[in-house]
């Protein structure tokens, strides 16, 4: 039986005290919480908070990005082993914004899965496909693509430490959820996909499902047999929103 994990990506929100007053709320409500894995990611400069707020909870905390690079000349960066200083446990890599905005090649996310995983770190790897491949009937191509440039570079046992997002692009902020039907029908090409290579790994393997989840619609959404939790974005930055969705995965 397979843990639901819902993680929180507060993207570039937040500041010191409304975070506090966040991570107060969650604490209250959520610590001792039975049945499910929760965490939030915050920008760097929050690490340290989360790190202090919520040693010794339930609430573990993650990185929104990281390099690939151990270090080195590469300003502005961070490596996975500063994150690991800090006690850090998840960092997302392939969020769909890195990979739009940013420019990020599924062998870059490749590369960084690969670094988070050596530095001791769980990575969230985000797969999923922009609205125009999905109305083109590519999206399993898609979401197989940016699997296998993982699964070719770290080998499919890697995925025995990782999470998979499953995070439909234009489902992500724009508060079009994929309904319950079509995103089981995705997360059981991902397990089926990773099962015709490890068994164990595909059965054990937590797949979230990201894209406008809130507290209506997490439940629906997490009883499908193959939705293990999710990555929440704007619904995580509501204290009432997040508590609600981490109950109903738990
Ligand atoms: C996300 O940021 O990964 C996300 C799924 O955002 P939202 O929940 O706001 O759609």
């Amino acid at each position: 039986m397979r843990r639901k994990l819902v993680a929180g990506n507060w993207k570039m929100h937040g500041g010191l005290a409304e975070n506090q007053a966040l991570l107060e709320a969650l604490k209250s409500a959520l610590n001792g919480l039975q049945g499910a894995g929760m965490a939030v990611c915050a920008p760097y400069p929050y690490l340290a908070q989360l790190q202090s707020e919520l040693a010794a909870t339930d609430l573990a905390w993650g990185a929104q990005n990281v390099s690939e690079h151990a270090k080195g000349a590469f300003t502005g960066e961070v490596s996975t082993s500063m994150l690991k200083d800090f006690g850090c446990t998840y960092v997302i890599v392939g969020h769909s914004e890195r990979r739009s905005l940013y420019g990020e090649s599924d062998e870059t996310v490749a590369k960084k899965f690969m670094a988070a995983q050596a530095a001791g770190l769980i990575p969230i790897l985000c797969v999923g496909e922009t609205l125009a491949e999905r109305e083109g009937g590519v999206t399993e191509q898609v979401v197989g693509r940016q699997l296998d440039a993982v699964v070719h570079a770290a080998g499919v046992d890697a995925l025995a430490k990782a999470v998979v997002a499953y995070e439909p692009v234009w489902a992500i902020g724009t508060g079009k959820t994929a309904t319950p039907e079509q995103a089981q029908a995705v997360h059981a090409y991902i397990r089926g996909k990773i099962s015709g290579l490890n068994k164990a790994v595909a059965d054990g393997l937590v797949i979230q499902y990201g894209g406008s989840v809130k507290a209506a619609n997490a439940a629906e959404l997490f009883s499908q047999p193959d939705i293990d939790g999710g990555l929440i974005g704007g619904a995580s930055l509501i204290a009432d929103e997040f508590i609600a969705i981490c109950k109903a995965a738990a």
